[in-house]
């Protein structure tokens, strides 16, 4: 039987490390598991050039192996995958309908787990050169820059992982950041101030891109004192945060007000037989295994609704 004709006991939105935890432990309580991913396996995860802070792996590991051999060892116990894209759903009742790229897909119970898209900053010509001198991933377009200027804009955990990755292909890398001390863990402090070509700019917001074919610069202005001053740059790597994926769940779930599901470490949400995990909920450490641990709770308490009705 086809997938569309069918009536899973759990869908998972969602082919990162929540989704596919979730379906390693619903596949493996012996539920009928699909995963739904849109684009491609390990989520934001498949991005990390090294991931050091999942536990098991001495030496870390790419994001993008991590995400596969979550994904092979969910289809052990016999969860499917499919490349799909909702976009919209009714999550109320018995059986859950999800609206797909692929066709109407049915399910008893559904596990959000659609993680988070990067945020924009909103400069001019953003769009117009997205991808073209502007980027969200620095392990996805990092390589088009060997030898170049970059900057980065953002001080958390991702923009200087980002600038770090960076220095290792471009000439110079500049980092970016409003404030004058970044939100980033200790721990990449040291990295940063021991590399020989970041520049740090501390207490400058990115204001206008400087553009005409290419990107050639951005103009940053001083926040102390407002003085406005270009750097030239072949490319921009925008990395000041994400935004939950959660659009299409407006009006159906409770959502805060940044658009995260709200849900607590339960995984439930305001409609019975849906859950929420990993980055998309509310929660106050997104981390892979923060995701991972999401998944499996969910997948349990899928399992204990299934068995009540
Ligand atoms: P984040 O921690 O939310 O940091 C976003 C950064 O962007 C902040 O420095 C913020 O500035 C800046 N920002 C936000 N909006 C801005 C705007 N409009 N203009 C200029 N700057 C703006 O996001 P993230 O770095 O993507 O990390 C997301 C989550 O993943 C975090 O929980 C992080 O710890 C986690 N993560 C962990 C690791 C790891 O452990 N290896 C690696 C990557 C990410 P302010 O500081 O001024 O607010």
């Amino acid at each position: 039987m086809d997938n569309q004709n069918k009536i899973f006991d759990t869908i998972i939105i969602g082919g990162g490390p929540a989704g596919y935890t979730a379906a390693l432990y619903a596949a493996r309580a012996g539920l009928d598991t699909l995963v739904l991913e849109r684009m491609s396996i390990g989520g934001q995860m498949a991005l990390t050039d090294i991931i050091d802070n999942y536990p098991g792996f001495d030496e870390g590991i790419d994001g993008f192996t991590l995400g596969q051999r979550m994904q092979a060892g969910a289809e052990r116990f016999g969860a499917g995958t499919e490349y799909a894209s909702v976009s919209s759903a009714s999550l109320e009742g018995d059986i859950k309908r999800l609206f797909t790229d692929i066709g109407e897909l049915q399910a008893r119970t559904v596990i959000i787990a659609g993680g988070a898209n990067p945020r924009s900053l909103g400069l001019d010509g953003e769009d117009k050169y997205l991808g073209r001198g502007v980027h969200y991933c620095a392990h996805c377009d990092g390589r088009f820059y060997r030898g170049k200027r970059v900057a980065v804009i953002g001080g958390g955990n991702s923009a200087v992982e980002d600038a770090l990755y960076l220095s290792r292909l471009c000439e110079r890398v500049y980092l970016i950041h409003r404030r004058d001390s970044l939100r980033a863990s200790r721990v990449y402090h040291s990295a940063l101030n021991e590399s020989e070509n970041i520049i740090q700019l501390l207490g400058y917001e990115a204001k206008e891109l400087v553009a005409g074919e290419h990107i050639e610069g951005v103009k940053v202005q001083a926040v102390a004192d407002g003085s406005v001053s270009q750097i030239d740059i072949d490319g921009l790597f925008i990395s000041v945060g994400r935004v939950p994926d959660t659009g299409i769940y407006q009006g159906a779930l409770e959502l805060d007000g940044s658009g995260y599901i709200i849900a607590d470490e339960d995984t439930l949400t305001n409609v019975p037989g849906v859950f929420a995990a990993g980055d998309i909920r509310t929660k106050p450490l997104r981390q892979i295994i923060t995701a991972c641990a999401d998944g499996a709770v969910a997948a349990e308490a899928a399992e204990k609704y299934l068995s009540r009705m």
